[in-house]
């Protein structure tokens, strides 16, 4: 405590710095679905990949998420599972989470559906972001050092 009073009776900076600097990453809430263009970007991304690996099915379901999203499939976070309203069956929505697809290709056991493929992407996005976000903290708390050091510097040069 005495400390940071401490700090903020010799340089008000420090106590402005203290009281806005990010103490916690930007949350990333599982509730935000990203912009249609970021997910077809790393779809396209994707779909590359797995098109030089000779990954078909992998690249029809890539292409599946993508005909989707360009169509405006409804995407939303309920509690961690991803609920996807059907483009071909209108008003049917499909719940997906590491457990699988509630989608008929998914409880019929088939290969991954779409569905699931589009789960991970969005997971590995906000992971992503995340990470960012923790990066952006960093640098905003290396900025903040700097001008302490600078401020201390311009306070030396003020005193000579
Ligand atoms: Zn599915």
């Amino acid at each position: 405590m005495g400390h940071f009073n401490d700090v903020s009776m010799d340089d008000p900076d420090e106590g402005f710095t203290l009281a806005t600097r990010p103490s916690v990453p930007l949350a990333v809430s599982d509730q935000a679905i990203p912009p249609a263009a970021d997910i077809l970007a790393l779809a396209t991304e994707r779909r590359t990949t797995a098109e030089r690996h000779d990954d078909r099915p992998g690249v029809r379901q890539l292409d599946r998420l993508r005909m989707s999203i360009v169509s405006g499939a409804r995407l939303h976070w309920v509690l961690g599972d991803l609920m996807v309203g059907s483009i071909n069956n209108p008003g049917a929505v499909y719940a997906v989470n590491r457990a699988g697809c509630s989608c008929p290709n998914g409880l019929a056991g088939k290969a991954a559906c779409w569905h699931v493929c589009l789960f991970d992407l969005l997971l590995d996005m906000q992971e992503e972001a995340a990470a960012t976000a923790d990066m952006a903290a960093d640098s905003a708390a290396e900025r903040a050092t700097m001008g302490r050091r600078l401020c201390a510097a311009r306070r030396q040069y003020q005193e000579v």
